[in-house]
């Protein structure tokens, strides 16, 4: 007898359907073909096992099983209770009913030894891909169910063990405390959530740094925090994900999915005080400066998405930019400019998106001391300008925004404290930021634009959406050759100047927005060697 179960496989982020066609006839043998990588191979064991405890037995005959299409290649364990289940189905061991059920069901899951259903990698494309593929339903380990929680159209059943499965394809309509819904969501109480512990309200003075974190938050922009050790550039960085905008739906399904087939998700969500469900907040990624290249872009053998894929739609937060390895910074060029990522495996290539806002530190020059009193830096002009080297001309370029940070003067410190009014807080400044954010998409998503944020305009629109009249054209010409600013610098200045007049809520852009966005691109020429 000939049976089909319907699976599913994740290659990056693309997932194919994948048909497993069991056929039992008379024979001892055990085929498996279709290209199976050795776990799938091995499930064999893992099959006969979980027969064994529940009862069943694995037929003494020739089994054939094909997996297609064959020329996909199927990694890992995720095939198991599919396998197994076409394996009773065709040796005639389940009700008729359940084998005539199969193809309204997408069924992944690895299986123990006991016949409990193990987690796998990439549950939430695959839920979202077997709805788009009309699937009634999909049968998943409970664990890895919870990441459809919060998905609709399509019911999505979590099973602890491999006779819940057969339960749950006897009587879908008896099964329903089964299917996972945004109420089966758990609340985990006991994180501390990070952005409490950051706000803008704690740090004293550096208002152009502020406002520069401000402007790089309601845009999107990339920013580069360049001063001395102990100014409290890191700080300021890490208030960034204080006043960030909630991510939208479609956001988080984009981001979620990601860190689903990194075999993140269900960490993630806890990390948020939640577990199961789609991330709630931007992602705040922190690599340390000693990351490979493979971890930060992505890859290694199993092809997953690196630390730039995680930080989609989020913040890539780098510290001291100038400590990491020189190719490191290298491979950035292509996603800062595309927002995406292409990594070649053996045979395969993957993509996957990687929009996100570049926040770096560093130091101006090895001592650190540069911007300090004259005098106090004692690195010699050579070492300077080697210093600075390590962050090529095209990486820093793609930067927005570029900031100058000197340690508070102590007059400054002092008036603060004495008058006890600390900056304002992060509160303030997320609802400025939101606002700016909305007319943004409002603005490019009535015009069917496929970027909702101002530093994501592509330049074929750049006139439409940063037009400038005559007397801030002639203003920009003037400042253009004034400081030698090139045509990529110049396309930043004015997306710059688009959200400074958002988070006014001016229509156009005026000399005055064009006149901070240049302060905030380039930091005085005096300064920089
Ligand atoms: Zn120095």
């Amino acid at each position: 007898m000939l049976c089909k179960v319907f699976c599913a496989c994740c290659n990056g982020l693309e997932i194919n359907t994948i048909t497993v066609e069991v056929s039992v006839s008379d024979g001892i043998r055990f085929f498996l073909v279709g290209l199976p990588d050795s776990a799938v191979k091995e499930s064999q064991q893992r099959i006969e096992s979980t027969f064994a405890c529940n009862g069943f037995r694995f037929p003494g005959k020739r089994i054939t099983i094909n997996l297609a299409p064959a020329n996909i290649r199927k990694e890992g364990s995720l095939f198991d209770v599919a396998l197994a289940i076409g394996i009773l189905c065709a040796s005639s061991q389940l009700p008729e009913p359940i084998c005539a059920r199969l193809s309204e069901f997408m069924i992944l899951g690895e299986l123990s030894l006991d016949g409990h259903l193990r987690e796998i990698p990439g549950a939430l494309p695959i839920i979202i891909h077997a709805k788009e593929e009309g699937f009634k339903g999909c049968i998943l380990p409970t664990i890895s169910a919870m990441e459809g929680a919060e998905i609709d159209g399509i019911s999505v059943f979590g099973a602890e063990t491999f006779s819940d499965v057969i339960q749950i394809l006897l009587s879908p309509e008896s099964a329903e405390s089964k299917i996972v819904t945004p109420q089966s969501v758990i609340a985990v109480s006991n994180c501390t959530e990070e952005a409490q512990n950051y706000d803008f309200a704690q740090v004293k003075g550096q208002m152009q740094a502020k406002r520069g974190l401000e402007i790089a938050a309601a845009g999107g922009h990339n920013i580069i925090l360049n001063g001395s050790p102990g100014s409290g550039k890191t700080f300021l960085s890490k208030c960034l994900n204080s006043i960030l905008p909630p991510l939208s739906k479609d956001e988080s399904i984009q981001t979620s999915k990601i860190y689903s087939v990194a075999g993140l998700l269900g960490t993630e969500t806890k990390k948020e005080n939640h577990y199961g469900g789609l991330l709630k907040h931007r992602p705040f990624r922190s690599p340390h400066h000693t990351i490979t290249v493979p971890a930060l872009i992505g890859g290694g053998a199993h092809g997953l998405p690196g630390e730039i894929s995680l930080a989609h739609n989020g913040v890539l937060f780098c510290d001291e930019f100038a400590e990491y390895d020189r190719r490191a910074i290298e491979v950035m060029r292509q996603p800062l400019e595309d927002g995406i990522i292409q990594i070649s495996r053996v045979k395969v290539k993957h993509v996957y998106p990687a929009r996100f806002m570049l926040v770096a530190t560093m130091n101006p020059c090895p001592c650190g001391l540069f911007y300090e009193k004259a005098g106090k830096c004692k690195c010699s002009s050579t070492e300077i300008i080697k210093y600075r080297r390590r962050i090529s001309g095209p990486v820093m370029d793609r930067i927005d925004i570029q900031i100058i940070v000197r340690a508070v003067a102590p007059n400054e410190l002092i008036a603060t404290s004495a008058t006890n009014t600390n900056g304002e807080s992060s509160k303030k400044i997320a609802e400025r930021v939101r606002t700016a954010r909305h007319i943004q998409q409002q603005r490019y998503i009535r015009n069917n634009e496929s970027f909702l944020t101002n530093a994501a305009i592509t330049p074929s629109k750049l006139p439409t959406y940063c037009k400038l009249h005559k007397e801030e054209a002639v203003f920009m010409e003037a400042v253009i050759n004034k400081l030698n600013i090139s045509a990529r610098g110049f396309t930043r200045v004015l997306k710059i100047a688009r959200t400074i007049a958002d988070l006014e809520g001016s229509q156009d852009i005026n000399i005055a927005h064009l006149a901070e966005a240049v302060s905030l691109r380039c930091p005085e020429k005096d300064e920089m060697i």
